[in-house]
């Protein structure tokens, strides 16, 4: 088995998911998490009918971005300040911004090279230590603070769920929900109308994401690893 048809097979699972919960299948997005592969996979992969890839290293996201420039290249890892000039020009859009001194730099690198960078506000929904993001208080003045930039613009919210914990990946995924609801309500039209997107789910809970209203689902081993799809 390889990319193309681990991709195509979770394609359809997904599909059929968001149809069960009544949902349009085409208003969820797969990001196939290509960071522990090279550009061949990500080529196998793009056969099988993946277009939206996610690196969390700036490096990776560069080397592959370039060699495959016609698919949509998504940043999800740690953001480093001296990096974002690195990642600002490569990056769709950036789903792990959650550091206030980042959003500042993020706007002058997009100015730099004439765009506006579409963002996504990390939260750290379950409280953990080790966890990035803002709290969900934190939130509302986070998104404002963004959005006062020229060059940056808030499409929605991200979050990361305990690992190996169903339940509390469902409650997190819940929490992200309903919090997208309360800070939606609080933007202007405009501002509200490319809040759209619920960045959550991954290759072990990504079924518990779609009910909860999931948008964008990043999954890298249920895509990438054989190893990973022989032990399901
Ligand atoms: C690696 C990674 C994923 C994908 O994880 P899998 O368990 O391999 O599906 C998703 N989101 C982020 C932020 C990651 O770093």
């Amino acid at each position: 088995m390889g990319a193309d048809t681990n991709y195509r097979a979770l394609r359809q699972e997904l599909d059929e998911l968001a149809v069960s919960c009544g949902r349009e299948p085409s208003d969820i997005v797969l990001i196939s998490v290509s960071k522990t592969v090279d550009v061949p996979a990500v080529e196998q992969a793009v056969l099988g009918g993946a277009h939206d890839f996610g690196e969390n290293r700036p490096e990776e996201l560069v080397k592959k971005s370039s060699a495959l420039p016609g698919e949509n290249w998504h940043f999800i890892g740690n953001i480093q300040s001296r990096r974002i000039a690195d990642i600002v020009p490569h990056a769709v859009l950036i789903h792990s911004l959650f550091k206030e001194s980042h959003i500042a730099k993020i706007d002058a690198a997009a100015r730099a090279c004439g765009k506006v960078q579409d963002v996504l506000v990390e939260v750290n929904v379950s409280g953990e230590e080790s966890k990035g993001g803002v709290t969900p208080a934190e939130v509302p003045a986070f998104v404002a603070r963004c959005n006062a930039c020229a060059n940056v613009r808030v499409c929605g919210l991200m979050t990361m769920a305990p690992a190996g914990d169903l339940d509390a990946a469902k409650a997190t995924f819940e929490g992200l929900a309903r919090l997208f609801t309360e800070v939606k309500g609080t933007l202007s039209a405009t501002e509200a109308a490319v809040f759209s997107e619920l960045s959550m789910g991954m290759s072990e809970d990504w079924h518990l994401a779609v009910p909860a209203g999931a948008t964008m689902v990043r999954i890298g081993r249920a895509v990438f690893s054989d190893t990973f799809n022989m032990e399901q």
